[in-house]
């Protein structure tokens, strides 16, 4: 089959003929129509993370497509369905997070496109337990990027418990921040985007942010807390520790600082500032499995509507420099055709 393939972190990758993926036990074969491209897979294809991915490595943690093979103990799933292999590859089932219907939290998962090959490629072997479902009226290139910034996002506005009424900062208008824009909204937040550039202002518009600060021109932080007070929560999806300094000082007496986004970084908060303020600062990681049930129903219902453009995979180094260069509106989704 026709992978995109990293050999060595930094390097471009290759795209090859590589062997097909064996059925084993309680797994499906996927035939890939599409697959997101998200930040996380060029961090992963540039050994950004302290713990590294396998190499060589087929990253992609978006992939969807049909179910072309499947083992004989897979009875839930039909050959011909059509499902998403999320980052969430696989998790143990029985540790105490994952009793608790937290298996993203699982320490003994494996992660799709960083520990496990992913989907760049023209099939992917998944854990039957871990794929979703996509709902019938939704598209494979609409569909792809719901499997992590969807879900992602989704995820973290849910652990901000910001309440409908209550005003939200979005950092980052990028793959995830543009659907979190959207979740936000029709969660029934107020938004204030940020980001940088006329063509993220538009976008942010276009998705429904009542605000949009450009952190090139305005300080974002001290802009929402002169004019608003500071916000309920900020959910960051950078990958840049300046905006993570920023987002923490945005929120307000009792606010919630989410943190998505993974630069390789440190963030020093001010303990006294955290304290007398009540602040709460939590990190959020993809989503579970019924998160992203519930991710999907609302693009289903047309509630959000990931924006794409599609690239062939043999342009994935093209599409890692635009990424670099934080110069996409949306998400690149590739396509495997
Ligand atoms: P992306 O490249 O599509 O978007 C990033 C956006 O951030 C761009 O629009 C860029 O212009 C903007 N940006 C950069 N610096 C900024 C700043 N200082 N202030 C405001 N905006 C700024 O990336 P993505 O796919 O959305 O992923 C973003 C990050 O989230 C990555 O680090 C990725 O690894 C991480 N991620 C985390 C999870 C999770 O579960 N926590 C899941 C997926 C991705
Ligand atoms: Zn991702
Ligand atoms: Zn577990």
């Amino acid at each position: 089959m026709k992978a995109a393939v990293v050999h060595e972190f930094k390097a471009p990758l290759c795209i090859e003929t590589v062997a097909q993926p064996q059925i084993q036990p309680g797994t499906i074969l996927v035939k890939i129509a599409a697959c997101g491209v998200c930040h996380t897979d060029l961090h992963a294809c540039h050994g950004d993370w302290p713990v590294k991915p396998k190499m060589p490595l087929i990253p992609g943690h978006e992939g969807v497509g049909v179910i072309e093979r499947k083992a004989d103990d897979v009875h839930h799933l039909n050959i011909g369905d059509k499902v998403g292999i999320p980052w969430l590859h696989t998790a143990c089932g029985h540790c105490e997070h994952c009793l608790k219907g937290d298996e993203n939290l699982c320490p003994q998962q494996q992660n799709s496109g960083y520990s496990v090959d992913g989907g760049y490629a023209e099939y992917c072997l998944a854990d039957a337990n871990y794929v979703v479902k996509i709902p019938a009226n939704l598209g494979f290139v609409e569909a792809a990027p719901l499997f992590c910034a969807g879900v992602t996002t989704y995820k973290a506005l849910k652990i901000s418990e910001a309440k409908p009424g209550q005003w939200v900062s979005i950092v980052g208008v990028g793959g995830l921040g543009h659907l979190a824009i959207q979740y936000a909204k029709a969660m029934g937040l107020n938004v204030i985007a940020v980001d940088t550039g006329d063509n993220k202002l538009a976008l942010a518009k276009e998705l429904g942010a009542d605000h949009y600060i450009d952190y090139q021109k305005t300080d974002p932080a001290t802009h929402i807390q002169s004019n608003y007070g500071g916000v309920q929560a900020v959910i960051c999806t950078a990958a840049s520790k300046s905006a993570f300094d920023s987002a923490y000082q945005s929120v307000k007496r009792g606010g919630k600082c989410v943190l998505v986004g993974l630069p390789n970084d440190a963030l020093p908060i001010p303990i006294f500032d955290t304290v007398l303020k009540g602040i709460s600062v939590i990190g959020s990681i993809v989503g579970t499995r019924q998160d992203l049930i519930e991710c999907l129903e609302f693009a289903s219902a047309g509630k959000v509507r990931a924006i794409v453009q599609t690239q062939p995979l043999a342009n994935i180094n093209q599409v890692f420099d635009q990424m670099l260069e934080n110069d996409i509106q949306g998400r690149i989704v590739l396509t495997l055709d």
